[in-house]
């Protein structure tokens, strides 16, 4: 299979319709786009996925085409964007009809899930290596940014934080879970994750600023902190995780909700006054929403533990977990 067959048959879509702004798809030297509608802005954002340090060998196909895409659409959402089309550009080290099949079936789902289209790219043989290009558009002055969030305000992360750090860890034979429905749940998080787009959109004019969770909670909030010239107080015992999580040592419950990675929850802002607004908008994108913490102008991030007290973490080496 040549490389233009390839695109033809796995990328192509000629059944897709095109979507709002979209004049011309994949075919020709260039992708063809609409500007956005009067008074919008176009948002544009890039991840790579590379194999062995951003995915495992082992995960299926399906999940890893989803997943790919979850993490552009999981910036979009952090910027309170409307998804529009993505690029996808593709080093494959050998034209894998089933693996094809597998990953164009787990972005396409994603993507139609979103309404969006792929209109465009680059394939090349080369070692694994997934580079999409989301587009998405938002009106003028009301893109959620890093650098909004204001002392005084409230901290809001969604969903639950550290199972893909939990089933990493399990990966890695530094944890020790058994196998059954609970660990698939883990494994799903990391290597399924849901971009919280609806959430980003209800958040609109709402939030003071938002990030997605991508690096783990510490350092990622550390990048709002920084661009808004902030400090903050976080309530490190009290971060939302799962069930499963839950019943794991308190040390690593705290490495992998403080500093897990491969989340993709959105970490926001509001001033307390919005505090019934954002549950309506927590409620309305059907997606949970859990008050964390508080924003405050002595600079530097603050944890509390369960009774209150100043807690002082950093990272253990994973040797901490090894089950001997
Ligand atoms: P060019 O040589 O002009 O860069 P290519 O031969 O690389 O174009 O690609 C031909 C067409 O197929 C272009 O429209 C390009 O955007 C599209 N394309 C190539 N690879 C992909 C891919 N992985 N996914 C979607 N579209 C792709
Ligand atoms: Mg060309």
């Amino acid at each position: 299979m040549g490389e233009f067959d390839l695109i033809k048959r796995f990328f192509a879509r000629a059944s897709t319709p095109l979507q709002p702004g979209v004049a011309l798809g994949v075919g020709d030297d260039c992708a063809v786009l609409a500007p956005p509608a009067p008074g919008a802005q176009w948002l544009v954002s890039s991840d790579m996925l590379v194999e062995g340090r951003h995915f495992l060998a082992t995960v299926a196909p399906e999940r890893l085409g989803h997943k790919a895409l979850a993490v552009n659409l999981s910036d979009l959402a952090a910027c309170g964007a409307t998804p529009r089309a993505f690029t996808l550009a593709l080093a494959l080290p050998r034209a894998d009809e089933a693996f094809l099949a597998g990953f164009a079936r787990g972005l396409f789902a994603l993507a139609d899930a979103h309404g969006i289209a792929l209109v465009g790219g680059d394939t090349t043989a080369g070692p694994l290596n997934i580079c999409i290009t989301v587009m998405g558009e938002a009106p003028a002055g009301q893109v959620l940014l890093r650098s909004g969030a204001r002392a005084g305000d409230d901290l809001y992360v969604s969903g639950s934080l550290g199972d893909a750090r939990l089933a990493l860890e399990v990966f890695r034979g530094s944890v020790a879970l058994e196998r059954g429905a609970d660990f698939e749940a883990a494994r799903r998080a990391m290597e399924c994750p849901t971009p919280r787009v609806a959430l980003g959109l209800a958040l609109r004019g709402l939030a003071s600023s938002a990030i997605d969770v991508s690096d783990g909670l510490l350092g990622d909030l550390g990048h709002i902190l920084a661009r808004s010239g902030v400090g903050a107080t976080v309530q490190a015992d009290a971060l939302p995780r799962s069930a499963l999580l839950a019943g794991q040592p308190l040390a690593l419950q705290r490495l992998c909700t403080l500093s897990g990675g491969d989340d993709y929850e959105l970490l926001f802002s509001a001033p307390p006054a919005a505090r019934d607004a954002v549950l309506a908008a927590a409620a309305a994108s059907a997606t949970p929403v859990t008050r964390i913490g508080r924003l405050e102008a002595e600079p530097g991030l603050r944890l509390r533990d369960a009774a209150g007290a100043a807690l002082d973490w950093s990272e253990p080496s994973f040797d901490h977990f090894k089950v001997s």
